[in-house]
């Protein structure tokens, strides 16, 4: 039984495959502390088949209505220049395949190299973003690749038509000040709608900082700011989104804190959703 709750084919049998796994186990932008590196093994060894099966909630069997394939994790032991390089690559060969990449993290930072290769073959692009915070700094302590930065870049480099931030509870003036100027909607926690229905013109990237579930249901990050979504409300989103979901990302889980791998476990869990809706768009 393989991972991915027993989905995960082969690569070698398996050269056409519609959907790829890639690790990107790199924490070195990460502001406060460090972890999250630990990601897409944590996420790998929770998600085994002996214990899940390959059925999504809306039934899509992810073993035989699509071929999920795991490339394994980026090479991160070079410079941050150089494994964001990497990261820009190997998400550019999987869509260059047609193939749809879900990105496992590693901090937030690298959510900005994943979404440059995705701005060269999807044109407009729109962003799901779930996450505590908005990461719009200009820079962190100076670093403009910081983990709190990323969606600062995205916006400055042009790389979405639309972004829709959801979850957001921990926001500065200078913050909303970006957002109001470059159209961002932030749907924020504390007047979320539940259930909250979303729809997408344009093909959307889905990037999902796990900050962005209460720690409750969640406690295995870097940085527990209560008063976030539950688990389920996460999933009525992605699960009731219009839209065609061509790429997502999982960010920020950090095993270091995560007693009982419960935020593994829901990590996965919003991939597993995720990847059915790839499968089957609504
Ligand atoms: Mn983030
Ligand atoms: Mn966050």
């Amino acid at each position: 039984m393989s991972d991915f709750g027993g989905a995960a084919k082969p690569l070698s049998e398996n050269p056409d495959y519609k959907i790829a796994i890639l690790g990107v186990p790199f924490d070195e932008k990460s502001s406060y502390l460090r972890g999250a590196a630990g990601g897409p093994a944590a996420v790998r060894a929770v998600s085994t088949g002996k214990c899940y099966c390959g059925y999504t909630e809306l039934g899509v069997n992810l073993e035989e209505d699509t071929v999920l394939v795991d490339l394994g994790d980026i090479d991160t032991s070079g410079d941050p220049d150089k494994s964001f390089a990497l990261t820009e690559k190997a998400v550019a060969a999987i869509l260059a395949k047609g193939a749809t990449p879900i990105v496992i993290g590693g901090d937030h930072s690298i959510t900005y190299p994943v979404l440059k290769a995705f701005a060269r073959s999807f044109k407009p692009l729109d962003i799901l973003h779930f996450d505590a915070h908005p990461d719009l700094y200009e820079d962190l302590y100076g670093d403009r690749l910081s983990h709190a930065c990323p969606f600062a870049r995205i916006l400055e480099d042009g790389l979405a038509a639309n972004v829709v931030q959801v979850g957001v509870r921990a926001i500065t003036a200078g913050h909303r000040a970006l957002a109001l100027k470059n159209g961002v909607r932030m749907v924020e926690m504390k007047d979320i709608q539940d259930p909250l229905y979303l729809r997408f013109a344009n093909p959307v990237y889905v990037s999902f900082d796990m900050d962005a579930l209460d720690p409750a249901f969640a406690p295995g990050v870097s940085h527990h700011e209560p008063g976030g979504l539950s688990t389920r409300q996460a999933l009525q989103v992605i699960q009731s989104l219009k839209g065609r979901i061509v790429g997502l990302d999982v960010v920020e889980l950090n095993p270091t804190r995560d007693a009982a791998a419960i935020t593994a476990a829901a990590a996965f869990k919003i991939i597993k959703e995720t990847a059915g809706r790839i499968v089957r768009p609504a």
